[in-house]
């Protein structure tokens, strides 16, 4: 049983919670810390892919909710106000800790099923998301449906106490090694394309889905095809009414976009000097790149940059459930991710030619994929296009 909300102040919650880290973080984990994003994903093939450390850890902090710190300790979450949660978040960095689980179902369906789902449906799915049973993946887009969402064509039509779902999913990160699919489906084709579209929780461990990987230019394949095929899912697995799942779809994008923003939150350091490093680096010793005012001046920027935008990411963060500024978070750090990565690659010059293989160091090549799948921010959770037009309109009431 997770424990009850704790009591006492702030700082003697942090006691105890380091007392416990103490006796509950693995050593050979300790320092390990490598971005957000890295931890170990959870699901019922988590056997294959987690060490025996990781399982404890994820264990232990799924034991007490924080694996979801801010959830309400009646769906299995940590129950911590922002201020304890955030003091979890300084003794983990602290450590060096990776977190316990990661996954699109706690910052993506979690949140979203907390505000619009149904008790039964909370009950059912908060806490394996918590203890990271279950693995989920996204399925909203589709062939012709990416930016203009709405025009999706996958559809669910009721069959006794059953949705059935036939259509082709694409982009479905993970979707080869996830149980469940949180999908749009057109249930009303008569609607206006927005009005007829549905939010529905489907199990994949059924022979009517499958699932295609899809290779990428950085050499990893987190992407999949997902076809559908006379799916089943029960009726009541319908989140926030049937027809009704655009504003459900919207505000997990919502999410989505405010854990991308905070993940580049995240890994920026607001600090010239591994950029610096690099460049001497790759000039054997000396100056090199820069002697060049160019180089020195894209350094600086970055790293003001990195300041401002840590400072946003935050304020956002204390500001509670994300809305549509969620955006201005995403388009910034994915402007800031990617121009830094560049200029790594810039940098490193030949080093930063290869991408695997022989006669590379590991942090070049590690550099070199990164920058390829940075290529990528400005289009995953939406375009950056698509973003500055919700900017305008949403935020700053442009016509
Ligand atoms: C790394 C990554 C992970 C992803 N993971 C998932 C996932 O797990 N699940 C999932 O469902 N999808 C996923 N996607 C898909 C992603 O959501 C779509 O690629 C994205 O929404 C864009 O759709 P599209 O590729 O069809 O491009 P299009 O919508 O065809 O856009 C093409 C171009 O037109 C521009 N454009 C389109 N409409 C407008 C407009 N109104 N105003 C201005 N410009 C516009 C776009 O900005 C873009 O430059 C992922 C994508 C990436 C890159």
């Amino acid at each position: 049983m997770p424990p009850s909300p704790p009591a006492g102040g702030v700082e003697a919650f942090r006691r105890e919670l380091r007392e416990w880290l103490e006796a509950h973080a693995p050593a050979a984990l300790r320092g390990t810390w490598k971005g957000v994003f890295s931890g170990t994903w959870g699901g019922r093939r988590r056997d294959r892919t987690e060490s025996a450390d990781e399982r404890a850890w994820r264990e232990a902090m799924g034991s007490r909710g924080y694996t979801a710190p801010t959830w309400p300790t009646e769906y299995g979450g940590g129950g911590l106000d922002r201020a304890r949660a955030q003091v979890l978040t300084e003794e983990l960095r602290r450590l060096g800790m990776p977190a316990p689980l990661v996954g699109f179902g706690l910052v993506m369906v979690g949140p979203t099923l907390l505000e619009f789902g149904s008790e039964a449906q909370k009950q059912q799915h908060l806490p394996p998301i918590v203890r990271g049973e279950i693995r989920w993946c996204q399925g909203y887009s589709e062939p012709g449906a990416g930016s203009d969402l709405a025009g999706l064509r996958t559809s669910a039509t009721l069959d006794g106490g059953d949705w059935v779902v036939t259509g082709h999913k694409v982009w479905t990160s993970y979707a080869d090694l996830s149980d469940w699919i949180f999908c749009l489906a057109r249930t009303n084709p008569q609607a206006k394309k927005q009005a007829g579209i549905s939010f529905l929780l489907i199990d994949m461990d059924q022979p009517a889905i499958r699932t295609e990987p899809i290779r990428l230019i950085s050499g990893a394949s987190p992407f999949c095809e997902v076809f559908l095929d006379g799916a089943r899912t029960p009726r009541d697995q319908v989140v926030g009414g049937v027809d009704a799942g655009w504003t459900v779809a919207k505000t997990l994008l919502q999410h989505e976009r405010a854990t991308l923003g905070q993940a580049f939150a995240g890994s920026v350091t607001g600090d010239e000097g591994d950029l610096v490093a690099l460049a001497r680096r790759a000039a054997g010793g000396g100056d090199g790149p820069l002697a060049d005012g160019l180089h020195r001046d894209a350094i600086a920027r970055i790293a003001m940059d990195e300041r401002a935008f840590l400072l946003l990411a935050r304020d956002m963060a204390r500001s509670g459930r994300p809305g549509a500024e969620s955006s201005a978070l995403k388009v910034f750090g994915t402007e800031l991710n990617q121009r830094r990565l560049e200029l790594g690659v810039e940098l490193a010059g030949p080093d930063a030619l290869g991408w695997e293989g022989p006669g590379f160091d590991a942090a070049d090549l590690a550099r070199t994929r990164d920058w390829l799948r940075s290529r990528g921010n400005s289009i995953e959770g939406g375009t950056t296009e698509v973003q500055l037009g919700i900017l305008a309109r949403q935020v700053l009431g442009l016509p």
